[in-house]
């Protein structure tokens, strides 16, 4: 008998859904742990969130990067549909305009909105049915490598207290900003953007008919609410994600760049807001692969990518920034492959960009300079 790897996958977001998702359908046994009491209870759980291209003159890997995980995200929407109550996605098209609405930066009719909350249940309940295992109300409290046993293990409590150690094959962690303090020597440089999103009643007959970003974004009517974003305040260090008054009136001075009549209507009603944190790298690029071995020495011959210590068993999904929609089910598809020793679904170059390891390498390119 051939017995299945087991994947151990630390949070329920777009990340660790995109995980338990790929994971299962290549044939590993994934468990995945949760410390809220449900799923997207973080960043993922905005309403509704906007796919859309991220343009760059020169068409820069950053740009790479998101054209080829909308292409896998829209994939993963047609395949998940079955999984889904209602639909998942809305491909209205979208309209990008520079900071100031004046100018026509690029019409992309294949762009929309997406419901993350929903596009994580529907993972979540395919995982399921192929096996994975869905845990909610348990928090990881540490991981721990164990060569001698080529296991990790991962300290856990639930909602009572009760501590518990389960191995794994293989970890991967998606617990956002928490992945700072469960792999303090991975050099993740993670850091939080506070943001929120503004919900307004809004009838059909009023509703764009599109997407629109300039300074920020409005969804046209969904399910009665136009959804306008989204605010972005970086935090220091520790610091909680509150929600100021200040965030929706920036949504609104947002909206009235892009319609001053949706603005003026807007203005009159009180929206729902939604706060929460965007975890973001120095690089605004995501990380997803096998994080540093904190156990290896940097020697003084290393200088590439390729030659950088990893950890055989401990694997990171995290630092999506304000791209979760695009990057996690391609990330989740490239550590899947990984986990299988199979080929990326990415060139070199852009695997490189969103290596866990990169900042460690810059770090020890400048210590060897100086
Ligand atoms: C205001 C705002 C607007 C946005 N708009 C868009 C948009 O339009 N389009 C787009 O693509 N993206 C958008 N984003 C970004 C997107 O929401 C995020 O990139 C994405 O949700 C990140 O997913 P995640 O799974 O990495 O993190 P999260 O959704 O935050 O999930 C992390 C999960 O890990 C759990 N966790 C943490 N630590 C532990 C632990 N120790 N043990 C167990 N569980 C743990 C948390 O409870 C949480 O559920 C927006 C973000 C914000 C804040």
């Amino acid at each position: 008998m051939v017995t299945r790897k087991t994947v151990g996958i630390i949070g329920a977001g777009l990340a660790g859904a995109a995980c338990a998702r790929a994971l299962s359908v290549a044939g590993f046994s994934p468990a995945l742990f949760e410390s809220a009491a449900h799923h997207a209870a973080g960043a993922s759980g905005n309403a509704i969130g906007i796919l859309h291209q991220l343009y760059s003159k020169d068409h820069n890997l950053a740009s790479q990067w998101v054209e080829r995980g909308i292409e896998t995200t829209q994939r993963w929407i047609s395949e998940l549909t079955q999984f889904a109550s209602r639909p998942l996605a809305g491909c209205c098209g979208v309209l990008q305009l520079d900071a100031q609405a004046s100018e026509l930066i690029h019409w992309d009719p294949n762009g929309g909105w997406v419901r993350p909350p929903e596009f994580v249940q529907a993972c979540l309940t395919h995982a399921q049915a192929i096996g994975a295992e869905i845990n909610f109300g348990v928090r990881v409290e540490s991981i721990h490598d164990d060569p001698a046993q080529s296991m990790v293990a991962l300290t856990l409590q639930n909602q009572d207290g009760k501590i518990a150690t389960r191995h794994f094959d293989a970890v991967i962690v998606c617990a956002a900003h928490d992945a700072s303090r469960l792999l303090p020597h991975a050099m993740l440089n993670l850091n939080s953007i506070r943001g929120t999103i503004s919900s307004y009643r809004l009838p059909q007959d009023q509703s764009l008919p599109c997407v629109i970003c300039a300074a920020g974004y409005a969804s046209p009517s969904v399910d009665g609410e136009m959804v306008v974003g989204a605010s972005y305040e970086r935090l220091a260090d520790g610091e909680i994600a509150v929600s100021e008054p200040d965030d929706e009136l920036t949504n609104l001075d947002r909206l009235r760049i892009i319609s001053a009549d949706l603005a003026a209507y807007c203005e009159k009603l009180a929206p729902e807001n939604r706060t929460s944190l965007r975890c973001a790298t120095l690089d605004r690029m995501p990380h997803a692969g096998r994080v540093l071995d904190p156990q290896a020495r940097l020697g003084a011959s290393i200088s590439q990518m390729h030659q950088m210590p990893r950890s055989s068993r401990i694997w990171a999904l995290t630092g999506l920034g304000s791209r979760g929609l695009s990057s996690a089910p391609l990330g989740a598809e490239i550590i899947a492959a990984g986990l299988c020793g199979g080929l990326a679904p990415v060139s070199k170059r852009l695997l490189q960009a969103v290596d866990p390891v990169r900042f460690a390498l810059r770090r020890h390119q400048r210590r060897k300079i100086s």
